[in-house]
């Protein structure tokens, strides 16, 4: 279940309830979620399930649950599972016909996708970036291409050399957005080519500390394989329609016949330009 990631109002009264009403509470640091539960009166007795146990942790909480125990999985902040420990719970009760619910509670990705101002319709989650520039370069390189807004964590220490990396691997004019501090009194906002973001980040005081969500515009450049797809399909669809067309360029090209049936399609509708 879903906890606050720096603002205690934002606790959900379902969270609550369900805290209060559980058996248990696994927590990836029983210590912090102490404070939380503290603050919501809240006595339920707290489990340790965190990265270095999380797999006898696991069989260890499935076979309470097995005995008729009920336990809610919180993590230190946020949703637990994205980039937080969980995983192999929640595997291992799916796997068991174990009834999983979820109570939500805000994620910094998301929040940070959202408010980012950047395409939302398509994005991907890549968690935290390589620790080591040579690594980062190579990863941030590799996600250039991808058209879709892409979210990822950072830590304060390697913010400006996640950026850096990010910019010569992307090009510094790639728009970019950097929230900084959810939720929280200094939530701050950096938006901007990822060159401006990284120059703001630099230039002002206190500006590399805190908790970091770096959201980067996806590529606007077609892939290499959609042009050649799209040069074929002008020439076949006004021959023989689209779906003719698409079985001949997918075996052309070793394509997708389904990318290369969209394709048609957007061109037929001038989506692409012109077909004929
Ligand atoms: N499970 C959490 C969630 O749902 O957001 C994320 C846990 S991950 C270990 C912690 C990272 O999330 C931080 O290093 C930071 O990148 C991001 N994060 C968490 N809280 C944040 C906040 N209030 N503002 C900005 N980023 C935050």
């Amino acid at each position: 279940m879903g906890t606050p990631i720096g603002n205690l109002d934002d606790m959900v009264p379902r969270a609550i309830e369900v805290l209060q009403s559980v058996h248990f509470i696994a927590a990836e640091d029983t210590r912090r979620a102490g404070q939380l539960l503290q603050h919501f009166s809240i006595s339920t007795p707290t489990l340790a399930y965190h990265d270095h146990n999380e797999a006898s942790a696991s069989e260890l909480l499935i076979e309470r649950i097995l005995k008729g125990q009920s336990v809610a999985l919180i993590s230190d902040a946020g949703m637990p599972l994205i980039s937080d420990p969980g995983y192999s719970l929640v595997r291992l009760a799916r796997k068991k016909a174990i009834e999983v619910l979820v109570v939500p509670g805000p994620c910094a990705a998301i929040l940070a996708l959202c408010a980012s101002g950047l395409p939302t319709d398509q994005f991907g989650f890549y968690g935290f970036p390589p620790a080591k520039t040579a690594a980062r370069k190579n990863w941030y390189s590799e996600l250039s291409a991808r058209t879709e807004t892409l979210v990822f964590y950072e830590s304060p220490h390697r913010i400006v050399g996640s950026l850096m990396d990010a910019a010569d691997s992307m090009g510094s004019d790639r728009p970019a957005s950097l929230a900084r501090e959810l939720t929280k009194k200094f939530e701050t906002w950096y938006c901007g080519s990822l060159e401006e973001v990284r120059h703001r980040i630099e230039s002002e005081d206190h500006a590399q500390k805190g908790e970091f969500v770096l959201v980067i515009a996806g590529s606007e450049e077609q892939p290499a394989e959609d042009s050649e797809i799209e040069r074929l399909m002008k020439i076949l669809v006004p021959e023989m329609g689209v779906k003719k067309a698409a079985a001949s360029v997918a075996e052309i090209l070793g394509a997708k016949k389904n990318l290369c049936y969209q394709i048609g399609l957007e061109l037929r509708e001038g989506l692409r330009g012109d077909a004929e």
